[in-house]
This record gives structure tokens, sequence and C-alpha cells, in this order.
């Protein structure tokens, strides 16, 4: 019988899911249930090769939505599975694993409390993501539950890289330093711009751009991160959707008192107003970014130049920390598909070595160098596969425990 692995994605209202077949390590559902404790829940459920299906039901909490997703995966229509003794084990996404984790771990009593631990310092992400650890363990308690965390592929960082110069005592009473996150997604390029360069990953220096709405970059050398875009929280670094990346701390306070905020509205603000969509009041989506400044909107042309000069210093700052560089990556949302962006960024950075071909750029979504033959930086654009890497380190720790 195959070895089936669940991969849970929870947020504060939603449920995303996928099962992977670790044979073949081929998705054979996914979906996502949306609205989950307010009206209107919805669950879309896409099972491999057949038609989806949308069911709406209202559902009070984490663990009734569970319960439906579960039910689905077993439904003789549209679900996957015959009874759920097919699922093996359940990979669930952690978004703040703090200083503790630097891999995937088996999910105990110990860490459960390392994850409330790290509330205080990822208040939107780590309690929905324990309510679906916990949702998901009272339906099936008697397989493996393991935790991927965003934060552990970025724990190799050295202090010089993760500390800010503030007062020490900060890092030391509440562990103030960058953190870094999409790291699943950072590793599963790297790994992959490693077996494309044909190199053994310890041999390589390589830039990975996940440019999604949250967008984050990392260095890193011989397959461990040095430096990563997004620091204490998710805001730091570059230009997001709605999100502001990198500002002057000063600019918090000045908006503070011009507006009349507290620290809850300001968060919000530079959180969900901010970034592409307050610079270009169009939209957080940069297909709509695109169109407008196509068709000649100022500000839409502004933003994606604010955005595309970030990434390049980011890009300069690397290459300049890892004295070197084999590959720049480009994935997720806007990277695997943003042809005009990427080559915005690549733009007039020869005298660096990185030197794009224009129509080996004209793709979405596949794996593939689009640098010039004569590039002394290989261009890749790499679709990212954050499921199959919570899958496998699943699995890898379930079958330790047999
Ligand atoms: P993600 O967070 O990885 O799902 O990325 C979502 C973002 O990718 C969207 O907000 C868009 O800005 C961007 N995106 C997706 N498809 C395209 C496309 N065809 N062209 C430009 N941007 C895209």
């Amino acid at each position: 019988m195959s070895f089936n692995v669940l991969v849970v994605n929870c947020g504060s209202s939603s449920i995303k899911y996928q099962v992977i077949d670790m044979d073949s390590k081929q998705e054979i559902a996914s979906g996502l249930l949306d609205r989950v404790g307010i009206p209107g829940t919805v669950l879309t459920h896409k099972p491999e090769g057949k038609e989806k299906t949308v069911i709406e039901k209202d559902l009070p909490d984490h663990t009734a939505g569970m319960q439906l997703v579960l039910e689905t995966l077993v439904h003789p229509e549209y679900g996957v599975v015959k009874d759920l003794g097919e699922i093996k084990a359940v990979g669930h996404r952690v978004v703040h694993g703090g200083e503790h984790f630097a891999e995937s771990v088996l999910i105990t009593d110990e860490v459960k409390k390392v994850i409330r631990d790290c509330f205080d310092i990822a208040p939107l992400h780590n309690p929905p993501n324990l309510m679906g650890i916990e949702a998901c363990q009272s339906l099936m308690p008697n397989v493996p539950h393991v935790a991927v965390f965003d934060t552990a592929f970025h724990q190799t960082m050295p202090p010089e890289n993760f500390m800010y110069a503030l007062p020490y005592e900060l890092y030391e009473k509440y562990k103030v330093r960058r953190y870094g996150f999409h790291g699943t997604s950072h590793y599963y390029v790297t790994q992959r711009a490693a077996a494309l360069l044909g190199k053994p990953v310890e041999q390589t220096k390589i830039i990975t751009l996940h440019l999604g709405n949250g967008a984050s970059v990392a260095a890193v050398d011989g397959g461990k991160v040095i430096d990563t875009s997004m620091g204490f929280t998710p805001l730091e670094g570059l230009v997001m959707g709605t999100r502001s990346g990198d500002i002057d701390p000063a600019i918090v306070f000045f908006i503070m008192e011009k507006l009349n905020m507290g620290p809850a509205e300001i968060n919000n603000y530079l959180n969900k107003k901010a970034g592409a969509l307050g610079l270009s009041g169009i939209s957080n989506d940069f297909r709509d970014i695109g169109d407008a400044a196509a068709a000649g909107d100022k500000r839409a042309q502004l933003t994606l130049k604010v955005y595309v000069n970030r990434v390049k210093s980011y890009i300069g700052g690397y290459i300049a920390k890892l004295n070197g560089c084999d590959a720049i990556v480009f994935t997720a949302g806007l990277g695997e598909n943003g042809i005009p962006i990427r080559q915005m960024i690549c733009d007039n950075m020869d005298f660096l070595g990185i030197k794009m071909d224009p129509e080996k750029n004209k793709v979405r979504g596949k794996e593939i160098d689009v640098a010039t033959e004569d590039s002394k930086i290989r261009i890749f654009v790499i679709p990212t596969n954050e499921e199959l890497v919570i899958a496998t380190d699943t699995y890898n720790i379930a079958m330790k425990q047999k």
C-alpha cells in the first residue's frame, strides 16, 4: 500500500491541504477550506485527475473544519483514499519555531509548548497553526504528526547577519533578532538549483528570490542560509503585495502621530495597506499593476520600479556577502510567472555577470535556465513545492518511528 502524507497549513480562518503519495511523490488531492468559524464556510476540494468539488457548510472551528476535510478525503465519489488508514502521517506547516528548531520534528507535548511560546513573536500565525495541529491530532491520534517550520532553514545564519544593532538585552530577554521565513521554499529551490547546476549543493552559492504575495530573498552558501531579507517578522525586506518591507523605523512614529494610530493599527497598516497596494493605489496583485503600467499609469510604473530596485539592492548585497554567485533563482507566483518583472530585475546587471536571454525568459511556471550562454551567473525559474518538502520531512521522520 502506498504511503500517503496529509500536508496541512492552517491559517486563522482557513485550512489548506494536500495529500501526497510518497511512492510517486505526486499530489493525489488538494484543497482549501475557507471562512472557518465565519458564516459562509466553503471547501474547494480537488482530487487529482477529477473535477473539483465545492462544499458549502458553516463550521464553527478548525476541528469541525478538519473533520469535513477528512470526510471529503474518504468520500466514495470524490475522495482519494478508501479509509483514513491509508493516510500514514500528517505534516503541519508551522510558521515560527524561534531559535529552537533548525529542522522538522515529530510533534510532542514539548514541541507544542515551544510553538505556544512563540505566540508572542508570531501572533498571527502560530496560534492557528497550533489549532490545526490539535484538531488533526484529535481526529487522527494514531499517526505521527510532524511540524515543519518556515524559520528552520534560516537557522544557519551567523549572528553578524541575524543581530540588529539594538541594545543586546532585547535579544537576551525577548529574542529580538532576524529569523527569516519561506524557509521550505528557499530550501526546495536551492536543492533544485544545485541539481540544475550539476553540482553538490555544498559547492554552490545561490540567491533564491521567493516573489509571491509575501516575498523574501535568501543568500545560500553551500546549501546553508547565511542571510535573508525577512527579519523578526515577515514585514522586513522586499516590497510585497501589501507589506512595506524595509523603511526608516522613524517613519513608524511619525505616521502614528500624524494618523493618530496605536501599535496594533500601525502594524496592520504596514502589513495590509502598504507595499505594492499602497504605493500603486491599484491592487496588491502584480498582474493588475503590470496592466495599469502598460496602459501608462505613472504610479503603477513607479511601483514596479521601486519593487525591482529593492530586489536589485538585495542581489547586489548578497553577491558581496557570498563573495560570488553561481545562480539566481526566481520562484513563487510573481517569480514563476512575472516575465517583465524578471527582465527588469536582471536588466543592467551585466557588470555582476547577470545576463538574461529575453527569449528564454518568455516562460511561466516551468523549471528552466533563462540566462544567456555567456552569463557568468545562471538565472533559473523554478516552481516552488513547499508541500513536497513538508511531505518528505514528514515521511522521513515517520519512518524513523517504525
Ligand atoms: P503566491 O503568494 O506565490 O501565490 O503569489 C501570488 C502573486 O503572484 C499574485 O499576487 C501576483 O502578484 C503574482 N502573480 C501570479 N501570476 C502572475 C502573472 N501571470 N503575472 C504576474 N504576476 C503574477
